[in-house]
């Protein structure tokens, strides 16, 4: 077989490349019987639609909203953000540093003199550094008080990292910085202003994210998909790729899948690339969903958890998204729990935690009739942006590009993006290929 351009991985990032290749040469790789990636979601026997974790559409840029609305037509709507944090026997508003307002007193009084403190120090919000350690960006940026009960055991929980050897560099505008005024003004009231870069988002009305998938698969003909793809080795003297489907010659690769598997693939690669391959890091993420017999069991789109107790660092309600993705007069929900990639974990055992977990924040009663569960496994989930990520990076990335291979995708470019950032991705990679 002979190919202009192979895509490998059938995620997001694979199929956006494949929809913006049009009707060129093309043929994409996927391991799995199905596409999708982590944006697929699963019909159960009795009616439940769960995403691999709650999949919402953050969209910034006018290209990729009317891709998304011409793919989804009328099946698409935008949500208002409602979510909380649970901390101290609370559900304060998100987030966390501009809605202390419901605390325990003590715990306001300590937020608040931490920032103080942190002013009168005349501290600054640090600028973005790649020598900054998370930690150090938190305690000067927000004080030692709220850093003490959200940033620093949450983010612990979502990295799995000593925050101190956590760069910043994946923050973006992720984390909201208000003003001191503002932590005042949402420490004394119940604030209802919506800030940060999840204030709205958008989500399919039917199917979850799969509808998205099921969209852009449409667009692109099925004689270019190849899926139940076993990639045996890439040659990159030969420029061939050798699969299970046989041999497959190719001009450039776009791949999508995760970097330490990608170099793995490669015959020979240099031994600088392997050593930097073994240097990267990430998480991967039990997410066990949960199908309940009962109406709203919250009215929340999502709840984080910062306190070490709770296994899971955030609870999200699907029921809350569309209405559709569970039967009537239920709910459902998924839970994330993220776990560094040492091997198995007992997830029956997980799960019996889960529920006690959520017994105790009160998001189940004790009467409460579990009807659907389903426990997904991510095992590429958050790449950790320690500090030899980028040095290794840069090596892999040059020899990859000097041998006509493309990274893009979260896994690929081995950061912190999101699908909106996969499907431009894959319009951009177009161009380097002609
Ligand atoms: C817990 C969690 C929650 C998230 N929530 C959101 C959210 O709310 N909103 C948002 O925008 N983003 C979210 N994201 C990020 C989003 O999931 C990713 O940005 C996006 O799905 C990445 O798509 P991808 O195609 O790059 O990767 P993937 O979806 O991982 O696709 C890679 C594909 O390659 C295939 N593959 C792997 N190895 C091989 C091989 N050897 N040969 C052939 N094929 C192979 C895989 O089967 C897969 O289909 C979240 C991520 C996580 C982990």
């Amino acid at each position: 077989m002979k190919t202009d351009t192979i895509i490998i991985g059938g995620g997001i990032a694979g199929l956006s490349t494949a929809y913006h290749l049009k009707n060129k040469d093309f043929l994409l790789l996927e391991k799995e019987s199905e596409v999708g990636g982590i944006c697929r979601s699963i019909k159960t026997d009795n009616g439940f639609y769960y995403d691999y974790t709650g999949h919402l559409l953050h969209i910034k840029t006018d290209y990729a909203k009317s891709l998304i609305k011409k793919l989804l037509k009328n099946n698409l709507k935008l949500i208002s953000r409602n979510s909380s944090i649970y901390s101290n026997n609370t559900l304060t508003r998100y987030p966390f540093q501009a809605n202390l307002y419901g605390l325990p007193k003590n715990i306001i009084e300590e937020c608040i003199k931490g920032l103080v403190e942190l002013k009168l120090k005349n501290f600054r919000s640090s600028p973005l550094n790649p020598h900054l350690s998370f930690y150090d960006f938190c305690l000067n940026t927000f004080g030692t008080g709220i850093s003490k009960y959200f940033m620093i055991p949450y983010n612990e929980k979502l990295w799995q990292t000593n925050l101190k050897k956590l760069t910043t560099e994946w923050m973006g505008n992720y984390i909201p910085k208000p003003s001191l005024t503002e932590v005042i003004a949402g420490a004394t009231t119940d604030n209802k202003k919506n800030i940060g870069y999840n204030a709205t988002f958008y989500y399919p009305q039917k199917g979850g994210i799969q509808s998205l998938i099921d969209a852009i698969e449409n667009e692109i003909p099925k004689t270019k998909i190849k899926t139940n793809c076993n990639i045996i080795s890439i040659d990159i003297s030969k420029n061939i790729v050798k699969t299970n489907y046989g041999e497959i010659q190719y001009k450039k690769i776009v791949s999508t899948i995760p970097l330490p598997e990608l170099v793995k693939l490669i015959k020979k690669p240099a031994s600088n690339v392997l050593n930097a391959s073994r240097k990267l890091k990430w998480t991967s993420v039990l997410n066990i969903n949960i199908g309940v017999q009962r109406e709203n069991i919250s009215d929340k789109h999502w709840i984080y958890f910062p306190e070490k107790k709770f296994s899971f660092y955030r609870v999200g309600f699907y029921h809350n998204f569309s209405k559709l993705l569970c039967p009537p007069r239920t709910s459902s929900m998924y839970i994330e729990i993220s776990n560094l990639p040492i091997g198995q974990v007992n997830s029956q055992n997980i799960y019996k935690k889960v529920v006690n977990d959520l017994k105790i924040a009160k998001i189940l009663k004790p009467s409460d009739k579990i009807i659907s569960k389903l426990i997904l496994h991510i095992p590429y989930a958050y790449v950790i942006y320690n500090k030899e990520r980028n040095f290794a990076l840069q090596t892999i990335q040059s020899f990859l590009r000097k041998n006509d291979i493309f990274t893009i995708g979260r896994y690929s470019k081995w950061n912190y993006s999101t699908m909106e950032e996969a499907i431009l991705e894959g319009r951009e990679i177009v161009k380097c290929l002609n």
